[in-house]
């Protein structure tokens, strides 16, 4: 059967523009619909190294250079404590946990060749993969809002899309799902699960001005990300360069705080700035130059990721938590795990299900890292300084951080780390134990 495009794509995000890239490459026909008109902005400004090969791969990597955003080589966490932690409990440390910092070129990292990453504005870097895509190859709609798609037909998908007050039909062999936290198929086909231990929420905008030199504990790592945790519970402020001059700010916490303190989103914002007092001073001194903006809703897995003609990638497929900056490097190798499947399943002419379990192994064996190290992250925050900060475990832990996490073995550091979590939560003299966060995974993580 003949059908208008092999492979239909909705969302052209970084996921989407990502697989329309690899896919045009391969010689299919594609297409992209994307809702929106780009550029548009969009959360999740810091990438980690693991997106460098996917750049590489696609070519879009001297576009993004060229776009001259700022250079990413660490990042850096700071403590609300204001004196050292004991250690004991955990033999072997001699450090506090007032502030810990990484440095990306510590750690060799298969086909990364440069020590950096970047922190992007999202409106210029998805238009920038966008573009890309296009030149390619890949036919991209914009103010194309995929309303629904038809399974119906055992040998195409229907795609009905609208362009403003038109609506229009597209056939494909098969559909990818890359329509970020809308999870057009997930709702869909309600295989979408609502993360059973993190619920969070953010509230973010942009700062011209901010001397983040001033916040910085070495002044030279001053445009590193530095994630700043809060003394309330599960509660920290991103901080990232956007240009020289524009810092993008944002507060994450439980959304339950959010709902407790009542409408004034302004309010609440400054609320929790304010229990760092040297932040909110700084923050103070500079001016707001962006709306504040909210996210809600954001943790969840799907029970299924692909079935017979549809695969989702990016946030369509899975999203966890932004602690660790993963989200564009899931979006942009979840693209590239499943493009290679999805090519092998056009030269078979096979769009069955089954043809998609390698994607659906890798990328759910790469979440898992993810989410447990995130899991970790939350229960007990000074164990992820302190493994920072160990010999034994830097290197481990810099992996994660890298995003290097698809394509080995579960990170031994891991391993050590809840079983840490585990003798602490079980002895309530432990000098760690007032550290306890309340989120109580990775016990009660999902299955993905
Ligand atoms: C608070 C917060 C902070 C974050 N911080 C970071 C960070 O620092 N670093 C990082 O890497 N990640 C971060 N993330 C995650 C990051 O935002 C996402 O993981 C990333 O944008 C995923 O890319 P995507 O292409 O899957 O989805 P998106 O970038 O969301 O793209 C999806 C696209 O699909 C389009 N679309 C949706 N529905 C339809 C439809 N029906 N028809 C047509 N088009 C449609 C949308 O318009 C959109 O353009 C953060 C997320 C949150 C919530």
């Amino acid at each position: 059967m003949t059908t208008d495009y092999d492979i239909a794509i909705i969302g052209g995000g970084p996921a989407g523009s990502t697989a329309a890239a690899y896919l045009a490459k391969a010689g299919l026909k594609v297409a992209v619909f994307e809702g929106e008109m780009f550029p548009r902005p969009h959360v999740g400004e810091s990438l980690v190294p693991a997106t460098t090969p996917v750049l590489l791969e696609t070519g879009a990597m001297p576009k993004v250079e060229e776009a001259g955003f700022p250079k990413k080589f660490g990042a850096a966490w700071t403590s609300a404590e204001s004196r050292a932690v004991p250690h004991n409990g955990f033999s072997g440390l001699t450090h506090d946990f007032r502030a810990a910092e990484i440095l990306f070129s510590e750690r060799d990292q298969a086909g990364v060749d440069r020590d950096y990453t970047f922190h992007v504005d999202r409106g210029k870097f998805d238009l920038i993969l966008l573009k890309h895509a296009e030149e390619l190859g890949a036919d991209v709609y914009q103010k194309a809002r995929v309303l629904d798609v038809d399974f119906d037909d055992p040998e195409a998908v229907a795609l009905r899309v609208r362009f403003g007050p038109r609506e229009t039909e597209f056939t494909a062999k098969m559909v990818v799902d890359a329509s970020g936290r809308n999870t057009f198929l997930g709702r869909k086909l309600k295989v979408k699960t609502p993360d059973p231990v993190f619920n969070q929420y953010a509230i973010h905008t942009w700062f011209e001005g901010l001397d983040r030199k001033a916040l910085a504990v070495n002044p030279d790592q001053c445009d590193y990300i530095f994630i700043h945790f809060m003394p309330i519970k599960d509660t920290w402020v991103w901080q990232i360069p956007i240009t020289d001059t524009v810092t993008s700010v944002g507060v994450v916490t439980q959304k339950k705080r959010f709902t407790e303190a009542g409408p004034d989103r302004e309010k609440f914002f400054w609320d929790v700035v304010g229990t760092r007092p040297d932040l909110e001073e700084s923050l103070r001194k500079a001016e707001r130059v962006q709306p504040f903006r909210q996210e809600g809703d954001y943790s969840y897995s799907m029970t299924e990721i692909c079935g017979d003609r549809f695969v989702m990638i990016g946030d369509a497929a899975r999203f966890v938590d932004p602690i660790f900056s993963s989200g564009v490097s899931v979006a942009l190798n979840s693209a590239r795990i499943a493009a290679a499947d999805i090519v092998a399943a056009a030269e078979a002419g096979d769009f069955s299900h089954a043809r998609f379990a390698g994607y659906e192994g890798r990328l759910r064996a790469g979440v898992r890292n993810w989410y447990e190290f995130i899991s970790i992250y939350y229960r007990l925050n000074i164990l992820f300084t302190a493994f920072v900060q160990d010999p034994r475990y830097r290197l481990d832990v810099l992996k994660l951080l890298q995003g290097d996490v698809y394509d080995d073995e579960e990170p031994k550091a891991l391993q050590a780390m809840r079983e840490i979590v585990t003798a602490v939560e079980q002895d309530d003299t432990h000098l760690w134990h007032p550290y306890l966060g309340t989120l109580r995974a990775p016990s009660a993580a999902p299955a993905f």
